[in-house]
């Protein structure tokens, strides 16, 4: 494939959906694919839906992820300025504008709000197919095509407001292929003729859009669906313009999850594009990083591949399969074609999956690090550990850890000693007979000069075959009286990593503690 120049385009106006990260991976990762380029656009035009630090934050994900630009407001390029305010201010799209008016394609139109409110109404009562401002109601309004030549003069001149808008032609079959999709054909007499330019002078999205994809060479607009509709008042656009358009790829849209009982049986099946509340009510999050109190991807303990790596696969399909892809891979394998028509339902689990896969591919060193980090951040002390120590806690925790706070969370009994033992296991286990194993236990690692964790679990076993009884009545109990839960990694483990003056420390504790 011919190198591709794409782009993404999001609009400030808020955090970035979790969607929008995966619009920009599909196009970041053909761009990297093909040598081409990918370029970041903010199209801030609306001022009224502006979110004052949105631009940031959406860089700010998209740095976490690994999705880097070529172009952008921060990097510059030869089409700067990539931020559509700034682009406005440089005149750009009014001189398109006026390219238009002159050639009959749009014109000024200076209805008040209420006037159009008027129409709507009139419109409605008359039981109109179309109520809205088109190629039949323009005609009963204010605009440059019924208003005297003089009259749109003076108004200009007089400093009215006014808007501009597309003058959408009669009778047209607008048509274009949408890789993703196939051929789209839709009436003209079917679109409106929508505001190009406001009256504050601000350029639509539809116009700022395409003028600006035109001008910085885009060659494949890649999408969210609900642009479908519209692409075709984009493609004719292009036309009116006489620029070739881009290719056209709209993504499925990300679906809500069906609900499901704790087992994964759906007791309810779910449709529709996943929603901040649908994610909320389900207990995940819908934003990359922290957005307004909304907790984000990163702050709930994701990693950046997992994500880059459960995003890739939700509507595309590498038509093997394979599911740990790295980037590198992603960008040799990644395909349009590949990309599936219908909605992906979104799996937290599956996103979970690849955290959990990911996390216990890292080192021991990389782990402990995290560890270190959610035990300070709980204030809870780990100065009787060695380094060492601390890796072989992750080494042994981390089979059994989904997020890097896991590795401590469900590990606390390492760092802070059981002071309640789990009640189950005492009022089933603990017994006169399984507390003279502890007992014996005790004096002998009293005893042993060279204290080991698996010697000591063979001692263990040993002990429950002299006194006639079973390993799953007495292990529990050597468990519940050194971490005070009853499940947990290997005794061997954790009696090696606590060291004997600790484990002779809790047996102690725990016979003084429990009592029959
Ligand atoms: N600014 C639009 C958005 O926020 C861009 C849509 C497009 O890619 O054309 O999604």
């Amino acid at each position: 494939m011919k190198p591709v120049r794409v782009r993404f385009a999001p609009s400030p106006t808020g955090g970035l959906h979790i969607g929008g990260v995966r619009t920009a991976l599909y196009n970041y990762l053909l761009a990297k694919q093909t040598g081409g380029q990918f370029l970041i656009r903010i199209e801030d035009t609306d001022q009224e839906r502006y979110v004052e630090g949105a631009e940031d934050y959406i860089m700010e994900a998209l740095r976490w992820v690994g999705i880097e630009a070529d172009e952008s407001p921060e990097k510059g390029g030869k089409h700067a300025p990539y931020r559509q305010s700034e682009r406005k201010e440089k005149g750009i799209y009014k001189e398109y504008v006026k390219q238009l008016i002159e050639s009959g394609n749009a014109y000024y139109a200076f209805d008040t709000s209420t006037e159009l409110e008027e129409m709507r109404k009139k419109l409605e009562a008359a039981k109109a197919k179309n109520t809205s401002y088109n190629m039949i109601s323009r005609m009963q309004m204010k605009n440059s095509l019924t208003l005297p030549s003089d009259e749109v003069q003076r108004r200009l001149e007089a400093g009215e407001p006014y808007v501009i808008r597309l003058k959408v032609p009669a009778k047209q079959n607008i048509r274009f292929k949408d890789l993703i999709r196939g051929w789209v054909s839709v009436e003209s007499s079917t679109l409106d003729d929508k505001v190009l330019l406001k009256s504050d002078g601000m350029p639509t999205y539809h116009l700022a859009n395409i003028i600006d994809d035109h001008l910085m060479e885009i060659t494949h607009v890649i999408r969210g669906e609900e642009w479908l509709p519209s692409a075709p008042f984009h493609v004719l656009l292009y036309q009116l313009f006489g620029w070739e358009h881009p290719e056209f790829a709209h993504l499925p849209l990300i679906l809500k999850p069906d609900l499901k009982d704790p087992k994964g049986k759906v007791i309810q099946e779910n449709h529709g594009k996943l929603s901040k509340r649908d994610a909320e009510s389900m207990g995940f999050p819908i934003f990359p990083l922290t957005w307004q109190g909304s907790t984000g991807y990163r702050e709930a303990g994701y990693l950046p591949e997992a994500i880059i790596n459960f995003l890739a696969l939700l509507g595309w399909n590498p038509g093997t399969n394979q599911e740990i892809f790295s980037i590198e891979e992603f960008i040799s394998t990644f395909s349009v074609e590949r990309i599936g028509k219908s909605g992906s339902k979104f799996e937290i689990d599956k996103a979970k999956w690849f955290n959990q896969q990911y996390l216990r591919a890292k080192t021991n060193q990389e782990l402990a690090e995290y560890l270190k980090k959610g035990l300070d951040s709980a204030s809870v002390d780990y100065s009787m550990f060695s380094e060492a120590q601390l890796e072989q806690i992750c080494e042994v925790m981390k089979e059994r850890a989904t997020f890097p706070d896991d590795l401590w969370k469900e590990a606390r009994y390492f760092f802070e000693r059981p002071t309640k033992y789990d009640e189950g296991v005492v009022s089933q286990k603990w017994n006169a007979q399984t507390e003279e194993v502890i007992k014996t236990l005790k004096e002998q690692f009293t005893n042993e000069t060279d204290f080991d964790g698996t010697k000591a679990k063979e001692a263990l076993h040993h002990e429950a075959e002299a006194k006639g009884l079973k390993l799953g009545q007495v292990m529990p109990v050597l468990r519940v009286a050194l971490t005070g839960v009853g499940a947990g990694p290997d005794l061997a483990a954790i009696m090696q990593i606590l060291g004997k003056t600790e484990v002779l420390t809790r047996l102690e504790n725990a016979l003084n503690t429990i009592k029959i």
